[in-house]
């Protein structure tokens, strides 16, 4: 999963993109770029690591321009913590490029044989956006006649890279000289929201993944992109969309509402807060059929994404609600010493507990998910050892049990803990008195309160329902044996600093 953002404005762009990366931070903390474009030359940084530790001023002054896109970085299937892997990516034929991407390619490697044996494209790294941005280039230069490019011509090479893309994509691109492009994959898995500035000088266009950029930089939401459908501004800010799939249908990924996106984002017209404080009221009525509520003493949210769920459920149960963890916000960078047993550190040098909540309590946690299990494990120790006569836990969403292959980082089974096991067995791994789960339907219920329009869903972790119809075996073993067979780094201090980004960096 990562965070994308796109402008044209009347005036320099690069504090608004760096603003705007600020808010989308919670999409990706490993890596981060912006790239500006004036007088069509592009200016880029990017580089490893936290918006903030990214960019200096010199950096910022280096970026002029009344254009640009901006990129934050969490590392998904197929891509290794590698510096050459940050975004933007560039390439400079037909025309000058940059491109950011969102979400994950599911057939890179035909693609990649086809660039080398076919298109006659090199490709320098393992990611699967800079082969996405070389088939949109491919596409323009099959299409282009001349040396001038129109709107008609940009919309057909859109429509060429969905027909050969598979996978999630919501993509941004500058095109030196003519403007901004955007676009959402056929399904509109991972999200993209078009948003508008009146000024003085005229309008001003920006996209972005989350609303919640918009709402900070004074945007106000012109609306999301449709599945399939790309958007062109042009440099006298005039914008152009169009359907570019053929069959486009919005199912989009269900993890955005349950834990990826902000709660003050509207994602397709879904408010996640809204959401996610109806997950809960359907979670209160599952969690009443396995417990007896007068066994419960109080509920404690695991923060901070959770919040809205325990709340309503505590309110829906008519039990305390009450903050039982806090949060180290100032956590800063940590150091991997090898030998030293930094993973289960972690969690304790970020959440506290708070005593006198646990002590002799029957207590009822509450999280938005269970991925991997080992934050939750160590939580129920930590609450356990707070005191706590009884742990019971809840999860606002089901149980993953399949790799996602559309962006989030999770892309093999021997990672999640509910892979292959019953819920019986999970709150066993877990240690948990009892463990209650959100049934798949009613996370679909809840958001869809949010938004009846909403049909289909990508619930693929959760029911193992690949939408794109491409995702075989094969491939998801092959993904496998890509991040367990990755010999040329050294495998124990690589998956320790992983585990580690993934307990550091959890929620937003
Ligand atoms: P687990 O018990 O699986 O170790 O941790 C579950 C917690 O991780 C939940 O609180 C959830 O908010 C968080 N989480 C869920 N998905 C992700 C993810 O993709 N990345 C990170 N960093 N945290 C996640
Ligand atoms: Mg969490």
């Amino acid at each position: 999963m990562c965070g994308i953002l796109g402008v044209v404005a009347v005036g320099p762009v690069n504090q608004l993109l760096y603003d705007g990366l600020m808010v989308l931070q919670h999409r990706g903390q490993d890596a981060a770029g912006i790239a500006t474009s004036r007088d069509n030359a592009f200016f880029m940084h990017k580089g490893r690591g936290m918006v903030r530790d990214v960019f200096r001023t010199r950096n910022m002054r280096a970026l002029p321009g009344n254009m640009g896109i901006a990129h934050c970085r969490y590392p998904t299937a197929g891509s290794h913590s590698d510096s050459a892997e940050s975004q933007p990516f560039y390439v400079n034929s037909p025309f000058g490029l940059v491109l950011a991407h969102n979400g994950n390619l599911t057939n890179t490697t035909q693609l990649q044989e086809r660039m080398f044996h076919q298109d006659l494209r090199h490709i320098n790294t393992n990611s699967d956006s800079e082969v996405l941005l070389n088939v949109l280039a491919h596409e323009l230069q099959e299409l282009a006649k001349g040396v001038q490019l129109d709107v008609d011509t940009i919309f057909t090479a859109v429509s060429g890279v969905f027909r050969r893309c598979k996978g999630a994509y919501a993509v941004v691109v500058m095109i030196a000289g003519y403007g901004m492009l955007a676009f959402r994959d056929p399904f509109g898995i991972r999200p993209i929201v078009v948003g508008v500035n009146e000024t003085d000088a005229g309008k001003e266009y920006l996209v972005a993944s989350e609303s919640v950029a918009l709402d900070t930089l004074g945007f106000s939401v012109l609306r999301d992109l449709a599945p399939g459908e790309a958007l062109f501004v042009d440099m006298e800010r005039r914008l152009h969309f169009r359907q570019c799939a053929d069959k486009p249908l919005l199912a989009p990924c269900i993890f955005e509402y349950v834990y990826l996106a902000r709660p003050d984002s509207v994602i397709d017209g879904v408010s996640v807060y809204e959401a996610r404080l109806l997950m809960g009221e359907r979670l209160a009525d599952k969690v009443v059929k396995q417990i007896p509520v007068e066994d419960i003493d109080v509920v404690i949210p695991i923060p901070d994404s959770s919040r809205p769920s325990a709340m309503q459920l505590a309110q829906r149960l008519g039990l305390p609600y009450r903050e039982g963890f806090v949060r180290n916000r100032y956590i800063g960078r940590t150091f991997i010493m090898p030998g030293q047993a930094v993973r289960k550190q972690s969690v304790r040098q970020k959440l506290n507990t708070v005593a006198q909540e646990f002590k002799g309590k029957r207590v009822l946690l509450v999280d938005d998910s269970i991925v991997r299990g080992t934050t939750s494990r160590e939580i129920v120790e930590m609450a356990r050892a707070a005191g706590a006569h009884k742990v019971y836990f809840a999860s606002a969403a089901p149980p993953v049990r399949y790799p996602n292959v559309y962006g989030i980082d999770m892309p093999t089974r021997s990672e999640l803990i509910a892979s292959g096991k019953s819920e019986s067995e999970i709150a066993r791994e877990i240690g948990a008195d009892a463990l209650v789960f959100q049934d798949l339907e009613s996370l679909k219920a809840a958001v869809r309160g949010a938004n009846p329009g909403l049909m289909q869903f990508d619930c693929s972790c959760f029911d193992g329902i690949y939408v794109t119809g491409d995702v075989t075996e094969e491939y998801l073993d092959s993904v496998e044996k890509q991040r367990t067979g990755n010999t040329d780094a050294p495998i124990a201090d690589e998956g320790d600093s992983r585990q580690l980004a993934l307990n550091l960096d959890m929620d937003n």
